[in-house]
């Protein structure tokens, strides 16, 4: 691999194109590194980095988190979630307890785990409990809670599937005719599971130029390198610029322990709308560890997916907006005041920019 200064350099000397050259990320990963890194203060500047869909806790129905605070506080269920869910605001319930912090606040028994065996062993550990796993993530998270299903863990263990596939907001976004962007780079970890051929659909179909990059900065340089090189020449292609881990065909097993245990199925984004064949859920066969089959009167709670009154989260996180054009950032919405889910999650672009020292 060549270091970031090489790519740089390569970069500086491609011919500048007549106008400006969007590239999408839809990964908070490399949103991090690009943030972290400066890349956008190093690159020409024809070149704008546009965050893209890449935070699942961001577009988590509210629907869901609000059913998970009232496991927690009407069913007397242990509830357990990744860490950045927990101060995700919701719009509905008792105001008092508009998140799943609130709720720990309020009585409800309310977890962080780092991993679904986590999960697992909060479980065998309280066994006269019911568990609830609410875990929200893309293909890359989703696949490690489906293993953990195949292995048919403890009956006292359920989950709260909010799951969701990364290349259909993608799709969604070229089908709308204005997608915002002129080249695409597609996230490496999930190429790693889902195989890099997820993503031939962008520059055979929509005819945009895309590379796979992975997390460092250099790996994201030559991802960058190569789209303005497809876009100045006018041929794009599909470039894998992490082949050290993503293969041709993705992790077989890992696609195998997706199919086995989870369907794939249309799903709400919150302040997105339903989007076709986006979302995982619990199969048949594995619905004894369901958690919306063990407690169907939670399920009742769907629809009108609103972020917060004023938060623009659902432009930002489809790279409609960037964070700091949203009126709220630094003033009414920061890390320690989020308004909305782009402030709280690690992968959210908000909360990014922010621990990037990006200001108005
Ligand atoms: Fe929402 Fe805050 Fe981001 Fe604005 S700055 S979009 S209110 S999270």
């Amino acid at each position: 691999m060549m270091q970031a200064k090489v790519w740089l350099e390569k970069l500086q000397q491609l011919p500048r194109p007549a106008g400006r050259v969007a590239i999408m990320n839809v990964c908070g990963g490399h949103e991090r590194s690009i943030t972290m890194a400066g890349l956008r203060g190093v690159l020409p500047d024809y070149v704008r980095l546009v965050p893209g869909p890449g935070c699942p806790v961001c577009i988590c129905p509210e629907g869901d988190i609000h059913a998970a605070i009232r496991l927690g506080l009407e069913d007397g269920a242990l509830v357990c979630a990744f860490g950045d869910m927990l101060r995700v605001p919701i719009n509905r319930g008792r105001a008092e307890v508009r998140s799943l912090e609130q709720a720990h606040a309020s009585g409800a028994d309310i977890r962080p785990v780092a991993s679904p065996m986590e999960a697992v062993a909060l479980a065998q550990q309280n066994p006269q409990r019911q568990v609830v796993f609410f875990a929200a993530g893309f293909e890359t998270t989703m696949a490690p809670v489906a293993a953990m299903l195949a292995q048919q863990p403890p009956d006292n263990l359920t989950v709260w599937l909010a799951g969701r596939l990364t290349w259909p907001a993608v799709s969604l976004l070229l089908e709308s005719g204005t997608p915002g962007f002129d080249a695409l780079v597609a996230p490496g970890h999930v190429a790693t599971v889902m195989g890099p051929e997820e993503w031939d659909f962008v520059w055979q179909h929509h005819g945009i130029a895309t590379a796979v990059a992975g997390f460092l900065p250099d790996s994201l340089l030559a991802a960058f390198y190569s789209v303005l090189r497809q876009v100045s020449s006018g041929q794009p292609m599909l470039d894998n610029c992490y082949a050290e881990v993503v293969r041709a065909g993705g992790n077989p097993f890992a696609k195998q322990i997706l199919q086995q245990v989870f369907e794939v199925v249309d799903a709400p984004w919150r302040g997105v709308g339903t989007i076709p064949a986006s979302g995982y859920a619990i199969s048949e066969a594995y619905g004894g560890w369901d958690a919306r089959r063990r407690f169907p009167h939670q399920c009742q709670d769907e629809g009108d997916e609103q972020m917060p009154p004023g938060c623009d989260c659902a432009r930002v996180v489809m790279g409609k907006l960037e964070p700091v054009a949203c009126r709220l950032y630094q003033t009414a919405c920061t890390p320690r005041t989020p308004v909305g889910p782009c402030m709280v999650s690690d992968e959210g672009a908000c909360r990014i920019w922010w621990s990037g020292g990006v200001r108005k």
